[in-house]
């Protein structure tokens, strides 16, 4: 595990390394440049290279070891759902999360059509949070699919924005985040896209996130977003705050 300077989450979790690049989101992908730097620092973990999906059983253990309640990215260096993951080791990361009520996981894919073909095969306990990834128009059919699961919670990343999303149909969903891309080459992200999306969520009674603009210095464009930041999480999380 790993703390995470990830805005919405405390830690990152990685049962499973390497993917492959499916939509245009992917173009700069995070978990390829990581993997390539970790990779050439001689990490054990990483020596296959980023395009090889690789599951790591040994890190089954770990959640069992926190002391405290944790919020924990799942996967940040692969996708979960990709299809050379196995399904018995799907269900092996999803045995770990339901042993461990006290911790919240953020599972996130951009293979929603293999989560819906999966989802009833997987035990849904109320602190695994499901979201996809939806960068534009084109891939907004992974919200159907994200919809149909038995996912307690779900939830959106829209982020890298790089299109508008004027009809989110936000039906069931929990909580959306939304962040531009950074990085030497970043594609722009239109503000008025981002105030689109706030006010639907808004309009839906849906939780808002606004992790950052993004851009060449991301540090410098900030995150405000009307004067303000936003930094809404769902209700769920709310009420475990509470009892923690
Ligand atoms: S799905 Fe995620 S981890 Fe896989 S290539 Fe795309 S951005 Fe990277």
């Amino acid at each position: 595990m790993a703390q995470s300077s990830i805005e919405w989450t405390e830690m990152t979790w990685n049962p499973t390394t390497g993917c492959t690049k499916i939509s245009a989101g992917c173009k700069f992908c995070y978990a390829e440049i990581m993997t390539c730097r970790l990779k050439a620092m001689g990490q054990e973990k990483y020596k296959h290279g980023f395009k090889v999906v690789k599951t790591h059983p040994e890190t089954l253990s770990i959640p069992y070891t926190w002391k405290s309640p944790k919020v924990v990215f799942v996967n940040s260096m692969s996708d979960l759902f990709h299809k050379d993951v196995p399904v018995d080791f799907i269900k092996d990361v999803f045995k770990v999360m339901n042993d461990n009520p006290q911790h919240v996981f953020q599972v996130l894919t951009k293979r929603a059509e293999r989560l819906f073909e999966l989802h009833k095969e997987l035990k849904w306990t109320h602190n695994i949070w499901m979201g996809v990834s939806v960068e534009n128009d084109k891939v907004v059919d992974r919200i159907n699919f994200l919809r149909k699961t038995k996912a307690k919670v779900k939830f959106l990343s829209l982020e890298p924005l790089i299109g508008a999303l004027p009809n989110l149909n936000l039906k069931k969903i929990d909580w959306v985040i939304v962040g531009g891309e950074s990085g030497h080459r970043p594609r722009p992200m239109n503000p008025d896209w981002v105030l689109d999306i706030q006010e639907q969520c808004e309009k839906a009674d849906v939780a808002f996130f606004f992790k950052q603009w993004g851009g060449r210095n991301k540090k410098a464009a900030g995150r405000l977003l009307n004067g303000r930041t936003y930094d809404e999480m769902p209700e769920i999380m709310e009420i475990e705050k509470g009892a923690r």
